[in-house]
């Protein structure tokens, strides 16, 4: 199956009449954050296929932003603090929003909240493995993991909670945004694990095996 993932930056191979085209093999789409309501919806409406996001720490000045003010984009999944499992693809989703505290905005969180939210996951994530044979195939996240991808200030710093779940349960992604990408030799992949960590700055189109593939035959 194919994955369209998207954060922080509106694209205008996306944001395009020719979207069907370019992307009419996609399955799924997933957005990390910092993208306006209008731009996630034209996914949706265009491609006819689940949308599920979390929400950057920019969400009140850059997601609510048009015309008709909403509460959450038409259409998409709110992923946040939450474990799904997407009847169409087979998936196993999960999700935490927002970036590290920095200066009392929303959609921030200190270290101990996001080691809170995480730990919030823990049950459905332990149930998934009896149900399913797996914990999670994709975790989803605005801000990256402690260190991976990361960068050095308050705002961008990762979180250490994250590196604990994709260790403890291995995902086979971890996508994130957060961390724009000016240059070709910035780090976006790294493996930890099991677990490609991605930053889906601007857009990435991903493989996945299909579920029938993955079937575990004991
Ligand atoms: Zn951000």
């Amino acid at each position: 199956m194919q994955l369209l993932t998207v954060s922080d930056k509106e694209e205008p191979a996306i944001y395009s009449r020719h979207i069907k085209q370019r992307f009419s093999d996609v399955d799924l789409a997933i957005s990390c954050g910092d993208l306006p309501y209008y731009y996630l919806e034209y996914i949706i409406s265009s491609l006819d296929i689940p949308l599920y996001y979390v929400l950057g720490n920019h969400a009140e000045n850059v997601e609510y932003g048009c015309s008709t003010p909403r509460e959450f984009p038409w259409g998409a999944i709110n992923l946040h603090k939450k474990v799904l499992h997407d009847k169409k693809t087979g998936l196993l989703l999960a999700g935490i929003e927002g970036s590290l505290l920095y200066n009392e905005g929303e959609h921030q969180y200190t270290q101990s909240e996001m080691w809170g939210m995480v730990s919030h996951l823990v049950p459905t994530l332990l149930w998934n493995k009896v149900h399913y044979g797996r914990y999670l195939d994709i975790f989803v996240t605005h801000a990256p993991p402690w260190r991976i991808h990361d960068e050095d200030d308050p705002a961008h710093q990762g979180a250490k909670a994250f590196n604990w779940l994709i260790k403890t349960f291995q995902p086979t992604y971890h996508i994130h945004g957060h961390i724009h990408v000016y240059s070709p030799f910035v780090e976006t992949e790294t493996m930890v694990g099991n677990t490609l960590v991605l930053n889906t700055y601007g857009y990435r189109k991903l493989t996945y095996p299909d579920m029938s593939e993955l079937q575990v035959v004991d």
